[in-house]
This record gives C-alpha cells, sequence and structure tokens, in this order.
C-alpha cells in the first residue's frame, strides 16, 4: 500500500488553499462540508469562491508566503503555477503539515479519494493517484448500490450504541446482535426511517433466525435502464425473484446472478398461476427465510394487482416495502414523444383498463370524452374497435388523434398514430405486437420528432 487511508477530522481547524478559481472552489467545497475553517490565499478569487466562504474563512489577495503556514492542519495547492506549486509542497514537508497539490500526486503527500457521502457513513476510493478517473467511476457504483438510507441505519445504529453496551456488556454478544440485525428485516426498516419497527429486530432472540421479507418492486415497461436505483440495488440482493411475463429479460439479468428466479405469469405455452397461489407462495418463501423480490412490469400499483399481494402479506404479518416504476403510460409516452399533459391541450390524464369483456369495453364513456384530457388504456389492443366506437358515439371527434405504442420503450418499439375513425384499419393491415398501449387525445397528434 503506498498510501494510509484516514479520515481527518478537521472541524474548527484552519486549511489553507492556495489559488482562487474552479479547482480551488471544488476543494473548498468539500473542506466546507467537513466544517474546516478555510484561508485562501491568491491574487485574484472568483465571486462565487468568496461567496462559498464568506461565513467560514479568510480570503487573503497576494501571493503565497510560507507564513500562510502557520496554524494550519492541511494545505492545498490549486494554483496554475508550477513553480509556486512545487514552492507549497516542499514549505509543507518540512512544517510536517499534510499537502495536496491538485493533480500533481508526486508532490502530494495526501490525495482526496473519490467519495460517497452518506454520512455518517463516507465510502472513499482512491487509485493512490494512479488514474482519478477509475476512482470517480467506482464511487459511481458506490453511489448506485448504496441506498440513500444507509445514513439513515447508521444514524439508528449510532443511536443504540449506549443502550445495547448496557443491554449486552459482552462486546462479542454484543456484535452478534448488530450483524443479527443486518441481516434481518429490520436493516430494511432502519433504512426506510421506520426505527420503532426496526427495534424488535435488534435483540439477542434473533440470533440465528432468519426472517424473510418481500420486495414488490416494480420493473418498468421494458427498457432496464428504466428500473430505479431502489430497484436495482433490491435485486442485488434478493434470493428469490418471481417476475411476471411483462419483465423483459434484460430486466431480469440485472438481478444478483445466483438468485433463484421463477416465472409466474400468463404466457402462452406456460401455465399460469393463479393470484391466490402467488399469494400462498410468497408468504410461504418469505416464512422460509427468503428475501423474495416480487417484480412486476411497470408500477406494481397500477392494474399491477400490488395491492392484493400486499393484503395477503400484512394478514401473514411479513414485512414487506413497496418500489414503484415507470408505468407503460409514462414509459411509452416518452419513447414516443407523446407529452401526456400539454398546456394547450391535456389538463389531465386518465389511466384505464381497455379490457373488453365479452368484446365490449364498459367504461363511464361520458366521462373520458370531456375535452382537454388524456386517456390511456391499459390491456385495450383487443378492445380497440370497442374503444373507438364508444368514444364517438358518446360525442369524441371521429378525427381524434389515437396512438397504438407496442412494446414500448423496447428496441422492438412500434407506434401507430391515427385518428378514432383510422387506427381499426391500421391495426387490420400491420399486426402489433403485445404489450400494447393506446393513448386518445390532442396530445397523441403532436410532434413525432423524439420517436425512437
Ligand atoms: N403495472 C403495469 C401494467 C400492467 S397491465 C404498468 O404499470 O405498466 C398490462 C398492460 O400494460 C398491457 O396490456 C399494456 O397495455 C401495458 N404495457 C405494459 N408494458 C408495456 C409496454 N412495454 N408497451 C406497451 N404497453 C405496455
Amino acid at each position: 500500500m503506498d498510501y494510509l487511508p484516514l479520515h481527518f477530522n478537521v472541524k474548527d481547524q484552519t486549511v489553507l488553499v492556495v489559488g482562487g478559481g474552479d479547482v480551488a472552489y471544488r476543494k473548498v467545497e468539500l473542506l466546507i462540508a467537513a466544517q474546516a475553517v478555510i484561508r485562501v490565499v491568491a491574487v485574484e478569487v472568483t465571486g462565487r469562491l468568496r461567496d462559498l466562504i464568506a461565513d467560514q474563512g479568510q480570503v487573503i489577495i497576494g501571493h503565497y508566503e510560507v507564513k500562510h503556514l502557520d496554524d494550519v492542519v492541511l494545505v492545498v495547492a490549486a494554483t496554475s503555477d508550477d513553480a509556486v506549486n512545487s514552492q507549497i509542497s516542499m514549505d509543507a514537508h518540512a512544517a510536517s503539515i499534510p499537502v495536496n497539490v491538485v493533480d500533481k500526486p508526486e508532490l502530494c503527500s495526501v490525495i482526496f479519494p473519490a467519495i460517497v457521502d452518506r454520512s455518517p457513513v463516507i465510502m472513499s476510493v482512491g487509485t493512490s493517484g494512479a488514474t482519478p478517473v477509475m476512482a470517480r467511476y467506482l464511487k459511481s457504483l458506490l453511489d448506485q448500490t448504496i441506498p440513500e438510507g444507509i445514513s439513515q441505519l447508521a444514524n439508528y445504529l449510532k443511536g443504540k450504541r449506549e443502550v445495547l453496551k448496557t443491554q449486552y456488556p459482552d462486546s462479542n454478544l454484543r456484535r452478534k446482535v448488530i450483524e443479527a440485525f443486518l441481516s434481518s428485516p429490520g436493516k430494511e426498516l432502519a433504512i426506510n426511517n421506520r426505527p420503532d419497527e426496526a427495534d424488535a429486530y435488534l435483540d439477542d432472540d434473533e440470533i440465528g433466525v432468519v426472517q424473510g421479507e418481500v420486495y414488490l418492486v416494480g420493473a418498468g415497461p421494458g427498457d432496464p435502464d428504466l428500473l430505479t436505483l431502489r430497484a436495482v440495488q433490491l435485486l442485488q440482493s434478493a434470493d428469490v425473484i418471481l417476475y411476471d411475463n411483462l419483465v423483459s429479460d434484460l430486466v431480469l439479468q440485472r438481478a444478483r446472478r445466483d438468485a433463484y428466479k421463477e416465472f409466474v405469469g400468463k404466457r402462452s405455452g406456460y401455465k399460469s398461476t393463479a393470484q391466490e397461489d402467488i399469494n400462498a407462495l410468497l408468504v410461504r418463501l418469505a416464512k422460509e427465510g427468503k428475501r423474495v423480490l416480487r417484480l412486476k412490469g411497470g408500477d406494481p400499483f397500477i392494474f399491477g394487482r400490488g395491492g392484493e399481494e400486499i393484503e395477503a402479506l400484512v394478514a401473514e404479518k411479513i414485512p414487506f416495502q413497496v418500489i414503484p416504476g415507470i408505468s407503460a403510460a409514462n414509459g411509452c409516452a416518452a419513447y414516443a414523444g407523446i407529452p401526456l399533459t400539454h398546456r394547450d391541450y391535456s389538463q389531465s390524464v386518465r389511466f384505464v383498463t381497455g379490457h373488453p369483456k365479452d368484446g365490449v369495453v364498459s367504461l363511464a364513456w361520458d366521462d373520458l370524452v370531456s375535452p382537454n384530457q388524456t386517456i390511456v388504456f391499459y390491456m385495450g389492443l383487443g378492445g380497440l374497435a370497442s374503444i373507438c366506437e364508444q368514444l364517438i358515439n358518446h360525442g369524441m371527434s371521429q378525427a381524434m388523434p389515437i396512438a397504438v405504442v407496442s412494446k414500448g420503450t423496447t428496441p422492438e418499439q412500434k407506434v401507430l398514430r391515427g385518428t378514432l375513425e383510422t387506427i381499426g384499419g391500421q391495426v387490420a393491415s400491420t399486426p402489433l405486437e403485445t404489450p400494447t398501449l393506446i393513448i386518445v387525445g390532442e396530445v397523441a397528434g403532436l410532434s413525432h420528432s423524439w420517436s425512437v
């Protein structure tokens, strides 16, 4: 190891920053976050840097001199003058003050790592100056995989330190209690800022107990890049994944490699799983101590039967959390270039099911035909003729624009645009693959220019 990683307490200590431009600004921002007192020395100092340190330091206009090192615990050289940077480095080394010269590892005794700040948790990545770009890349991976709520978890455990010390004076037992907590549903509860519920899991009775939990996760409409960060974090940690037919293979590939994956949807050629069986499976697996991720297309609470699954979990006291997803309406509209609302054309959006029963779609048509709104029909392809007929019969113009989006947000996305009058014929001559979403309203006739 060429460097010793340390977390340096600079609170209320003076740090010298030589330089007054943007590079200095970025370092000062970080130093201020760490509550240091800043002394900036530079011939010229930008206005925003002055503003930044207004309450937390002083600006000295002029050239660097060795006396500026008096009483400082750290020096940062951020000037564009190599000779000055070398001089600062030499002086600081002579005075045994840690020094960082921006972008000059050979002149540094300390290097700023790339950091992910979820205070009190601070994760730092350094490459000993070898490749700062790679440090930043690794930092971004950490940023995406470590939940924001890790701060809450750390603060929760910090708040319990004294209580735990009294309750479990044996440090070995105390460690086991905390370890058991971290692999229990209590961890997720603390992350989600539900400390009172988390408490039940911080107990020596919990050591060796495996209690499962269920995550109801929205997988978005198809493009795996539309998964939320939280969805990816849980996909990486779940033991079992139960997924629907709407979940794309590319999305599944984001899951932990060794997670057990089971298809529980309806797909031709496969036996479909009844909702009650899915509910029972969720309960059974969680009771076996598994972290079960129920992955649903789009958003779990929009035509996703998420509500029914939750009821089953609540009845059995299984801990769960729901992670929203981008619903088909949002994904398809965005990728087809259709703004769902528009100042001039549409002041509200309706999400309705277009699923026909005996060939007829029955909905509150009088409501749906009122002007200045967008109607999004889920599950509507089979009922398309009925939908158009009903809208026209209830007074909507035959010329009202309509768009049918097939396999939205995936590489196979197709968009058919027409009017209530023409779309039936268009779909008959260009068969579309499911899933398809139907969007009706003036907005469906707007610009095509963003189409993928
Ligand atoms: N929970 C899902 C909807 C489930 S209902 C969500 O929030 O998106 C299933 C219907 O969603 C399909 O019949 C279709 O109308 C729509 N749908 C889902 N994914 C789609 C996609 N990629 N492209 C077009 N429509 C889609």
